[in-house]
């Protein structure tokens, strides 16, 4: 195998972001990707492109999260053009509905929070019964209300993830699938990755291996904190359209089927489902939507979020190896557009981006060295 200017370990959202921004500014990028039976959190996502709720308890990630949504459009425009895949993106704006008066007290704190945090960049409104009915007809008289958000969107992941490798495709870089890193040596020529089928070498690598980086990281002398948990999806048959923006329980998706989800385990590395969890999933979207309890369900999945003690992205470059970075994080869906421009750009050493330094793991006190 070649040499290159960039490897790129994982070809999830999170990897494909990263090579493609990389390619784009004309580096030579090589994408190694484990095989079929990885975790990945990439092809069992809900497909938000989230902006309400994020970052309340860190101000940079709520900054963060909304200058990404704010990057979307032009990305999706981007890459649609590019990559000649139709990545169904809109920008409707987005509910998260409450059914308690706790719950919609919770919600206000949290909302104004992040208002502050963001100086009113955020931009949200708390809709009453009458004004969400007014929005959505078919929602049931037990939600009190919901916060909507203009900057909320949602896109077809899967199709994400398609047009990016295309979008790779276009700018050159190559693709090694089934190439599952078991080592890696820091030289002064570079880095070299032992893949399933060869040596790899580059310049400067960036993990993007999701639950994987852990692992990876220990061999760059960076110390990787990860927690795992798992939401579990399900999907219905194609119904005609009803939710013309997408909430953070329930969307509708272009070609009509109905997503629900929004459940949290801890459960290790199990992605499997339950019917416990399932089971309370659905009957919450029925309280939103009595009608849902007549339709047909065709799939359930489970998928294992990456996710950091704090739950904000990780953004870091080796202390001890030089050249070696990685990108860590839940919400590669939302943050997909940040990844393939401003952090792309900081690790090709093109701009400082000091918002990046934020997210460094010296907030959790993890020695690098
Ligand atoms: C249930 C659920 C719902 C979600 N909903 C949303 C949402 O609505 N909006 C949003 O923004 N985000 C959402 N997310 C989060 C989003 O899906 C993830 O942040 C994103 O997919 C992470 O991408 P990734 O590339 O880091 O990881 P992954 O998709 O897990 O990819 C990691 C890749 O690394 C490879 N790999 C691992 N180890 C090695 C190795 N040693 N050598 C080579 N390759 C390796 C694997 O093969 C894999 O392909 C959700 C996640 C889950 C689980």
């Amino acid at each position: 195998m070649k040499d290159f200017d960039f490897i790129v370990v994982g070809g999830g959202l999170v990897g494909c972001s990263i090579a493609y921004g990389l390619a784009r500014q004309k580096h030579r990028v090589a994408v190694l990707d484990g095989g079929d039976r990885s975790f990945r959190a990439s092809r069992g996502n809900f497909g938000l492109v989230w902006v309400q709720g994020k970052g309340a308890n860190f101000a940079p990630y709520a900054r963060w999260t909304g200058q990404a949504a704010n990057l979307w459009p032009h990305f999706a425009e981007q890459l649609t053009a590019e990559s000649g895949i139709e990545i169904d993106y809109q920008r409707s704006g987005g509910m998260h509905f409450c059914l308690q008066e706790q719950e919609w007290d919770e919600r206000v704190s949290e909302m104004e929070l992040i208002r502050q945090h963001t100086d009113g960049m955020f931009e949200y409104e708390m809709l009453g019964h009458d004004q969400v009915k007014a929005l959505i007809p078919q929602i049931s008289s037990n939600v009190l209300g919901a916060s909507y958000s203009t900057q909320d969107g949602h896109v077809n992941p899967l199709y994400l993830l398609q047009a990016l490798q295309q979008g790779m495709d276009c700018h050159q870089v190559r693709y090694f699938p089934n190439q599952v890193i078991d080592k890696i040596e820091a030289r002064q020529d570079g880095f070299h990755a032992h893949a399933t089928e060869g040596v790899v070498s580059a310049g400067k690598i960036v993990l993007c291996a999701g639950l994987g980086n852990r692992g990876l990281g220990d061999m760059l002398g960076m110390d990787i904190p990860l927690v795992v948990d798992r939401g579990q999806i399900m999907i219905t048959e194609r119904l005609q359209p009803f939710l013309n923006l997408p909430t953070l329980h329930v969307r509708q998706t272009a070609e009509g089927t109905v997503q629900i989800g929004y459940s949290h385990e801890d459960v290790g590395l199990d992605d499997g489902t339950s019917p416990s969890v399932l089971k309370k999933i659905a009957r919450r979207a029925v309280t939103m939507f009595p009608f849902l309890q007549r339709v047909r369900l065709v799939r359930a999945w489970g998928a294992l979020r990456i996710m950091t003690p704090d739950n904000n992205p990780i953004y870091q470059q080796s202390a001890e190896c030089p050249g070696a970075f990685t990108v860590t994080c839940h919400s590669g869906v939302t943050l997909s557009a940040m990844h393939a421009g401003p952090v792309a750009e900081w690790i090709a050493g093109r701009a400082e981006h000091n918002q990046i330094n934020h997210f460094s793991t010296d907030r959790f006190n993890v020695s690098q060295n």
